[in-house]
C-alpha cells in the first residue's frame, strides 16, 4: 500500500486500492448486518464472528506497517473500514479503540515494544483496551489523579477509571497515568500497558443505555505493578504528546463511524420512502419527505470530505491534524443524529418496532456527539486555536 509523500496533490477520485477495501469491507459486513449485531447485544457477547473476518481479511489491522502484520496503510483506509461496516448496522466500538492504541505503539513504543504488541494487534489476536477517562477529571486529561510511581525496576500504578470499553474482552489496557505535576499543576502523563488479568486489576460492567456488543466498565488500580518495559517510550512523562497523537486517529475513526451510520439509516429511510405509499405516490415524492432526506445526504458528504481530510493529514503526521479530526467529528455525529432523526420521521410509527433496526442506535448514534471528544470541547478549540479568543477554564 503507497502514501504519497507531505505536500502530494489531492485527489478527491476514490482509489481502485480503497474502492476494493471499501467493496470488500461492505461485503462482509452485510454478511453480518444489522441483525447480527443486535443478536450479540442480546446475548452479551462480543462480535467474534465478524472480529475474526474482518482481521483474517487484512482489514482490521490495515493501519498498521506491513513488518508487524498489518496492511501497511494509514488512518485514511481504517477509515473505510470503520465507515463501511457501520454502513451495514455494525459499528464496532472496539475496532476504534484497536485503532487507536496501535498507532500510539507503533509511533511512540520502543523497538521491543512494536515487536511484543503490533503483530497480535494487527492480527486481531490480542485486544486492547484504552483508559484515560476519570469521574473527577473528565473531558480535562491533565487533572488526572491516577497515578504511576517507580519502585525500582518497575511500577506501580494506583487509581481509578470509568467508562472503558472492552475490558471483558481485552488482553490489555493502555492506561494514562500521572507521574508527576508540572508548575502550573498539570498532571505530567505517562503510558503504560497493563495485562487486564494483572494482580489488583479490578473491573465492573457500568449499566448503560447504549445497545452495543462492546460494554463499558469501571476500573480499579490497586499497587498494580508493572515493569519498566510497559511504559510507553522507555521514557516517563511523555503521555500528554502521546495521548493527544492518539486521539486524533480516534476522532476521525468516530467521524468514520458516524458517517457511517449516517449512510445506514439513510439508505433505509430512502428505502423506506420509495415503497411506502399511504395516498397514491410513495412518500418520497413528497417533498416534505423527500429534501430533509436530501439535506442528510448533503451533511454526510460533508463529513466525510472533512474526516478524509484529517486522516490525510494525520497520515502525513502533518500540521493541522488535531483542528480537522475534532471538526470532523463534530460535523459527522451531527449528520448521524440528523440522518437517526430523519430516519425515523419517514418511517413513522415503524421506526419505533424493533424489526426496523432503527430505535436500538439512538444511544450510540448520540453518544458521538459527547464522546470521546464533547461538541464543547471541539467548540473551545476552534475558538481558541483557530479564532484566538480567550479561554474561560
Ligand atoms: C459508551 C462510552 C464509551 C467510552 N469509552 C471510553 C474508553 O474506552 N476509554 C476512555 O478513556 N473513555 C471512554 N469514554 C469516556 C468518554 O471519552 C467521556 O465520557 C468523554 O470524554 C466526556 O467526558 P465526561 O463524561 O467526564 O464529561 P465532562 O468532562 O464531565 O463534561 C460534561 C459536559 O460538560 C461540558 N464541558 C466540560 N468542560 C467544558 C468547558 N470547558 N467548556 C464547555 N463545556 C464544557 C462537556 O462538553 C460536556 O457536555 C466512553 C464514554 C462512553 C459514554
Amino acid at each position: 500500500m503507497s502514501r504519497a509523500g507531505k505536500g502530494a496533490a489531492v485527489d478527491f477520485t476514490e482509489s481502485d486500492e480503497h474502492r476494493a477495501i471499501r467493496d470488500a469491507v461492505r461485503e462482509i459486513g452485510a454478511k453480518y448486518g444489522h441483525a447480527y449485531f443486535t443478536r450479540c447485544t442480546t446475548e452479551g457477547r462480543f462480535t467474534d464472528e465478524l472480529w475474526a473476518d474482518i482481521f483474517a481479511a487484512g482489514f482490521g489491522g490495515v493501519n498498521l506497517p506491513e513488518r508487524y502484520g498489518g496492511g501497511g496503510g494509514g488512518l485514511i483506509e481504517m477509515a473505510i473500514v470503520i465507515e463501511e461496516l457501520a454502513a451495514q448496522g455494525c459499528p464496532l466500538l472496539f475496532l476504534i479503540v484497536g485503532g487507536m492504541c496501535g498507532p500510539i505503539i507503533g509511533d511512540f513504543g520502543t523497538d521491543a515494544q512494536r515487536q511484543e504488541w503490533l503483530p497480535g494487534i494487527a492480527g486481531g489476536h490480542t485486544k486492547m483496551a484504552f483508559a484515560i477517562t476519570e469521574a473527577d477529571a473528565g473531558s480535562n486529561a491533565a487533572a488526572i489523579t491516577t497515578t504511576a510511581v517507580r519502585d525500582g525496576d518497575q511500577w506501580v500504578i494506583n487509581g481509578a477509571k470509568q467508562f472503558i470499553t472492552g475490558m471483558d474482552v481485552a488482553d490489555a489496557v493502555l492506561v494514562v497515568t500521572r507521574t508527576g505535576t508540572d508548575a502550573e499543576g498539570r498532571g505530567k502523563l505517562s503510558l503504560f500497558i497493563v495485562d487486564t488479568a494483572a494482580a489488583g486489576l479490578e473491573f465492573r460492567p457500568i449499566p448503560m443505555e447504549i445497545k452495543a456488543p462492546d460494554r463499558q466498565f469501571s476500573v480499579f488500580f490497586d499497587n498494580v505493578t508493572v515493569p519498566a518495559s510497559r511504559l510507553i517510550g522507555g521514557a516517563p512523562d511523555q503521555g500528554m504528546t502521546q495521548v493527544f497523537s492518539g486521539l486524533n486517529p480516534e476522532r476521525v475513526n468516530v467521524a468514520a463511524q458516524a458517517t457511517g451510520l449516517g449512510r445506514y439509516f439513510l439508505d433505509k429511510a430512502v428505502a423506506y420512502a420509495r415503497q411506502r405509499e399511504v395516498w397514491t405516490v410513495p412518500i418520497g415524492a413528497h417533498q416534505g419527505v423527500s429534501h430533509p432526506l436530501a439535506e442528510v445526504k448533503v451533511q454526510l458528504d460533508l463529513a466525510r470530505l472533512m474526516g478524509s481530510k484529517a486522516a490525510w493529514l494525520f497520515d502525513r503526521r502533518a500540521d493541522g491534524v488535531g483542528e480537522a479530526a475534532s471538526v470532523a467529528k463534530l460535523a459527522a455525529a451531527d449528520a448521524a443524529l440528523f440522518a437517526l432523526d430523519q430516519c425515523v420521521q419517514v418511517h413513522g410509527g415503524n421506526a419505533f418496532a424493533s424489526e426496523y433496526g432503527i430505535g436500538d442506535l439512538w444511544g450510540l448514534t448520540r453518544l458521538m456527539r459527547s464522546a470521546p471528544v464533547s461538541r464543547e470541547m471541539v467548540l473551545n478549540y476552534v475558538a481558541q486555536h483557530s479564532l484566538g479568543l480567550p479561554r474561560s477554564y
